[in-house]
This record gives structure tokens, sequence and C-alpha cells, in this order.
């Protein structure tokens, strides 16, 4: 099939990408003319594992890009709404950049004829496909939803740094459509990969991608309040959790304590959630303590910091770990942004290392305003002491890098260091 792409972000790409793998025929369409080059040139925009490998094979052959919505409308049969839907200043969904791709969708689909299949991708709480998407393209199209053009959602729910093998491996493929033809095109889509479809309303389908995020944040917050109550008492949490997980009704996986969840997704998902809820007269009490917890305990590892060193002011701190979690260069909602800003609200100076993201956290804190190195070996010289913010591997086997702090003070957010001959104070162990 014909399909386009809108936006080449984390999702737009690797859909994009694995798309062009099913043997389809892509176009991704964006804004950004350095990201449309870049894919051209068959280089990803985004670091996401496979996916270099996927545009190496693709691109100027069966997987292009253009800014030009009319170029690519006119030469697909279907398209996938994937940009961005952040939260405004009260966590409700922001959906202008949905609105400003939904009319330059609908401006194309006037020239064009013939059917065509528009597709929401995007995140987007429960009702917005059909009270605010398909409405804009009907007006500005000036043509009518299954009619003249199908509509469907069609929830994303890939892990970011293995978002190619997710998207190729799917636990669940959901396609929440106007009407049948609209199903049967997006369904035959994914008939190279072996899973069964949920066949559901566009409603619903925003739903469950909503509930999905929601439920896997509230394991998170509810692992990190019984982290906090076992380190009261002494008792190691990540045992409790592995007795726990045992149960096959809760199952082994988001049950580690840590610093919390950050992320594109599971923060403003949550909070869109809430707002969508209260809008409707609700009041979520368990959704709301899931972000309550998660946004007090990455500033647990200051006051742990702090009990030990006194006043920070002046003491050099070392950060390791940016990226929100392991094997991404996204810091979005990253737990080490608010610690990092407490840090230097106390007039600490910050030394910070990632393998991936600082280019990204630069972009938030300048060279000016905390030091970016080159390794954590360099990030730990001198340091009074350390917070570990991020799971990635490369720090399971640090040890004698500790050593050359002033004080081995390692206080450890996500369980990684295990490393004798240093001050060690595990978050929630
Ligand atoms: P992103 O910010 O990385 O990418 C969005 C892209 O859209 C950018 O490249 C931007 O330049 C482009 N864009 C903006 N306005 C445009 C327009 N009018 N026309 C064409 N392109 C435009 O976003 P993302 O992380 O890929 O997320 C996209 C959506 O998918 C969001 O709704 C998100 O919640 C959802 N989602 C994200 C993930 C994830 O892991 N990142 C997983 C599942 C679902």
């Amino acid at each position: 099939m014909k399909v386009s792409v809108i936006g080449s972000g984390y999702v737009g790409t690797v859909t994009a990408a694995c798309f062009a793998e099913l043997g389809h025929s892509v176009v991704c369409i964006d804004i950004d003319p350095e990201k449309v080059d870049m894919i051209n040139r068959g280089e990803p925009p985004i670091y996401e594992e496979g996916l270099k490998e996927l545009l190496k094979k693709h691109a100027a052959k069966t997987l292009r890009a253009t800014a030009d919505y009319d170029d690519a409308i006119s030469n697909t049969d279907i398209s996938f709404i994937c940009v961005g839907t952040p939260s405004d200043d009260e966590g409700n969904i922001e959906l202008s950049i949905v609105r400003a791709a939904s009319e330059s969708l609908g401006t194309a689909l006037a020239k064009k004829e013939g059917y065509h299949v528009v597709v929401v991708k995007s995140t987007v709480v429960p009702q917005t496909t059909v009270k605010v998407i398909v409405p804009i393209i009907e007006n500005v199209s000036g043509k009518k939803a299954g009619v003249d053009f199908g509509a469907a959602m069609n929830p994303e729910f890939l892990r970011e740094g293995k978002a190619v093998y997710d998207f190729m491996h799917p636990d669940k493929i959901v396609v929440g459509a106007v009407d049948q033809r609209s199903d049967d095109a997006v369904s035959a889509l994914y008939a190279g990969l072996d899973r069964e479809i949920t066949h559901t309303d566009p409603s619903t389908a925003e739903m469950i991608k909503y509930v999905n995020n929601s439920f896997l944040a509230t394991k998170i917050s509810f692992s990190n309040e019984i982290g906090n109550i076992c380190k009261q008492l002494g008792i190691d949490t990540y045992q409790v959790m592995e007795a726990v997980g045992k149960d096959f009704r809760i199952s082994p996986y988001f049950l580690n304590s840590g610093a919390g969840f950050g992320g594109s997704c599971f923060p403003k998902d949550v909070k869109a959630l809430i707002g969508k809820a209260r809008e409707q007269g609700y009041e979520p009490i368990l959704l709301e303590s899931v972000v309550k917890i998660n946004e007090a305990q990455p500033l647990l590892m200051i006051d742990l910091l702090e009990s030990r060193l006194g006043e920070l002011s002046g003491l050099t701190i070392s950060v390791l770990g940016l990226a929100f979690k392991n094997d991404t260069d996204d810091i979005r909602e990253s737990r080490s942004i608010p610690v990092i800003r407490t840090l230097l609200d106390k007039g600490a100076i910050v030394a910070a290392y990632d393998p991936m993201a600082a280019d990204n956290m630069r972009r938030l804190f300048d060279g000016d305003s905390i030091r970016y190195c080159d390794s954590a070996a360099q990030a730990l010289e001198g340091a009074n002491g350390c917070l570990v913010m991020t799971e990635w591997d490369e720090f399971r086997s640090l040890c004698s890098e500790f050593t050359k702090m002033e004080r081995p003070l390692v206080i450890d957010g996500r369980n990684v260091v295990h490393c004798d001959d240093i001050e060690y104070v595990g978050l929630c162990w």
C-alpha cells in the first residue's frame, strides 16, 4: 500500500521505516526541513535501535520524506498522523499541533480525487478523533468522513529504545475505525505481522492507549510508595517485589522502585486522562496520587544527599544519567531535570554525564549552568556526591571511578550500582 506518515519524530519515523520494511511504499511529511533531509539521506532524526539500518535499506527506494502535504497526500492512499500531543500548563492535552496537521491534511485532501484514509496514531484523549480531528478535515476538505474519506484511530504502544522491535513484534494492535472500509484498510497494513487485531470504535481505541500507560505508571508509583515505606523499615523492597511479582495476576514487570517515571508519554498521558476525567466532573484521585508520588520521588534523592552532606552550596555533585531511561537520547520529563534544577537552586555545582542525551539536555541547561562530561569517570573526579538517575548498563560496572571522588557518596536512584568501598545509599533500599 502507499502510506504517508505525518510527523517524523520517535513514532512517525519508526512507523514509516517499519511500514517500508513490511513492503509498503512510504512518504514521510515533516515541517522541519532538517528532518526531511536527514530521512532522505537515510539518516534517522532520532536515535532508536535498528532504525538507522532500516532507513539505510529503504530510503530513496520505498521511503522518502517531504515537507509538501500535496505531494504526499496525492501520491498515497492512507495517512497516519504522528505529531506530538504535549500537555498545557494545567496538564491537559494540547491539541494545536494535531489541529495544524489536520488542517494541512484536509487542505491537501480537498485537491485529491478518490478515497483516502486518515489514521490518528498520535495519543489523543477519548473523543478527539471523532469530535476534533475528523470535523477539521471535513471542514477544510469539504469531504465527508465515512463517505469520501475513511478515518480511524490506531494507537501506538512502542517503547522508546526498543521501538523498532516493538513495532515489528507488537503485543497488541488496536484499530478503532469509523467504518468497515477504513478498518479493512488499516488492518491490511499490518497483515505482515503475526498479531491479531482488536477492532473497536475510535474513542475506545483512544481510551485503551491511556489506560495502558496509566496502569503502567500506577504500577511504578505504587512500587515507589512501597519502596519508600520499605526504606523506613529497613526492608529490601526489591526482595519484596520479586516475590509479589510471582503472582500471575500481578506479573514481575514495572515493580522496580526508583526515581520515578519520565519520558514523553507516561507523565503527560496520566495528566491528560486526569484532565479528561475532570472535564466529565469526575475527580480521579488514584491517578492524581500517581502523579504526586512521581513528582516527589526524585527530590527524595536530594533529601538523602543533604542528610549526608548538609548544605549543598558550593559542593560538586555528579549526576550520572540525563535520559529519562537507558538506550535513548530522549530527556523529556526525565527525572534528572527536577534534580538538576534543585541542585542549582541550592547552589551546587553539577557535573553531568550521559552516554547519549547530553546534547538534548544542553537545550535546557547550557554549558554555563552545568558541566557536561565525556565519561562517568570525568564527572565523578573530585565530586562531593553522586546521584545515579538513569539505568544505563555502563553504570553497572562503575566502581574504581567512585574512588576518584572527593567523598565517594553515591545515591542510587535506579539500583544499578554494585560496588563495595563506597558510601552507598539506595533511594528505596
Ligand atoms: P515528536 O515530538 O518526537 O515528533 C513529532 C514530529 O512532528 C516532529 O518531528 C515535528 O517536527 C513534527 N510536526 C509538528 N507539526 C507538524 C505538522 N503540522 N506537520 C508535519 N509534521 C509536524 O513526537 P513523538 O514522541 O513521536 O510522539 C508523537 C505522538 O505519538 C504523541 O502523541 C505521543 O504521545 C505518541 N506516542 C509516543 C510514543 C513515544 O515513545 N515517543 C509512544 C507511543 C505514542
